[in-house]
């Protein structure tokens, strides 16, 4: 700017200079070497001028490129707001919507982000959030500024139940001079459903519907550590069906699949919510009663050995099958006992019944040390 200004000057004085030379009486011939000079400055003065004009032309070049690469770059992101399938928002942190793109809008049931925004214009607090995750979310943005991986219950517009999962920042906006909200909004029903499902196949025995081996010792584990920090006593029965490979050899695999179906039904039928019922593997179970003592560990053990044992499954050709086990029972206070310790007497106690011709209860008391060297571990 100054150089312009600079050169303005010059074009000036230069022009003040010819035209006193030209007005200078006209008798006397023209100053030759003024002249000269006048016309050198006017030609490093056109000279500026020039190179002025490509520094303009280059500026402007830059500018229009500059101005290209910002509308291809708006257009890209404009693209990506509109066609990714995570839903992107823009909000007053009172939870009203300023802009959402097509993904959320269908996301939340709406066909098109404009009708979204005319149905929830005047919104506060997201009406489709229950009020509870409502606390979650805003609360939190309001405390820390922002939510990552926040993963929320939410109602689409007909009332269907879903799970999202939101990454959203705050921060004042300064075209809107007020704190707003932008963030990601993913529709995740989908991938809880299946982790679900992933979970419940991890724990449950796919055959009975017991909890697995692993789980249920998981589950113990847990059961024992409480029952240790409220001193009580804890009980455990461990189940074998008798003879069970003759069933199998007699009436085939999926006749003895029906009876490990059959007992699995009986021992959960007969057990109190509290109770942890699993299937150890093959035709063994397992059963934990939390909160019980030794004589009412034996009485539980009792009744179901004597509902299973009375228990008939019809064959096909119309003949009652009947089927019984045999069961070990351990106990002791949770808090001088291990799982592992449980187990072992359990098991024992279990060998020890079928030692003893089958379809019995035996207390892990009541094993004399024979039984125990014969099984011994
Ligand atoms: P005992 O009274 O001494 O326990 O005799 P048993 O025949 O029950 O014991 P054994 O260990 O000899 O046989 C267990 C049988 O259980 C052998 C195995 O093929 C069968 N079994 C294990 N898992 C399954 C299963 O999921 N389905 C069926 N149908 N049979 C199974
Ligand atoms: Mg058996
Ligand atoms: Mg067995």
């Amino acid at each position: 700017m100054s150089s312009e200004t600079n050169l303005l000057d010059s074009e000036e004085q230069i022009l003040e200079a010819a035209k006193a030379l030209l007005q200078d009486d006209a008798s006397e011939p023209p100053d030759a070497a003024a002249f000269a000079d006048l016309t050198r400055q006017y030609g490093r003065l056109l000279r500026h001028l020039r190179h002025l004009i490509r520094i303009g032309d280059r500026m402007q070049e830059e500018l229009n490129n500059l101005n290209d690469r910002l509308q291809l770059s708006e257009a890209k992101y404009r693209s990506l707001f509109e066609n990714v399938s995570e839903g992107i928002f823009i909000a007053q942190l009172d939870g009203r919507f300023l802009d959402v793109n097509p993904a959320l809008a269908q996301i939340i049931g709406h066909k098109t982000p404009s009708e979204f925004l005319r149905t929830h214009q005047d919104d506060w607090l997201w009406p489709f959030v229950d009020e509870d995750e409502q606390e979650r979310l805003f609360g939190v943005l309001a405390a820390h500024g922002q939510v990552a991986h926040l993963q929320l219950r939410m109602r689409r517009w007909n009332g269907e139940s879903i799970w999202v999962e939101v990454n959203a920042r705050a921060s004042l906006n300064p075209k809107h001079g007020i704190a707003t909200v932008e963030g990601v909004l993913s529709d995740i029903t989908e991938r809880k459903r299946i982790l679900e499902e992933l979970r419940h196949l991890a724990t449950v025995d796919g055959l009975t519907g017991l909890f697995n081996r692993r789980h249920f010792l998981e589950l113990c584990e847990r059961e024992l550590q409480r029952a240790r920090r409220y001193r009580l006593d804890v009980a455990l029965l461990m189940l074998d069906a008798d003879l069970f490979k003759t069933i199998n050899d007699t009436y085939g695999h999926d006749v003895g699949d029906e009876v490990l179906q059959v007992i699995a039904r009986l021992c959960q039928h007969q057990m109190r919510d509290a109770d942890i019922v699993g299937r150890l593997g093959g035709e063994e179970f397992a059963i934990l009663l939390p909160q019980t003592g030794l004589p009412d560990a034996l009485g539980v053990a009792e009744r179901l050995r004597k509902v299973i044992a009375q228990t008939t499954l019809p064959l096909f050709d119309g003949r009652m099958l009947r089927f019984t086990v045999s069961i070990g029972v351990g106990a002791g206070a949770a808090q001088t006992i291990t799982l592992q310790e449980l187990l072992k007497i359990a098991d024992r106690a279990l060998y020890a019944a079928k030692g003893r011709g089958r379809n019995q209860v035996i207390s892990y008391q009541d094993l004399t040390l024979p039984d125990v060297a014969q099984t011994g571990g």
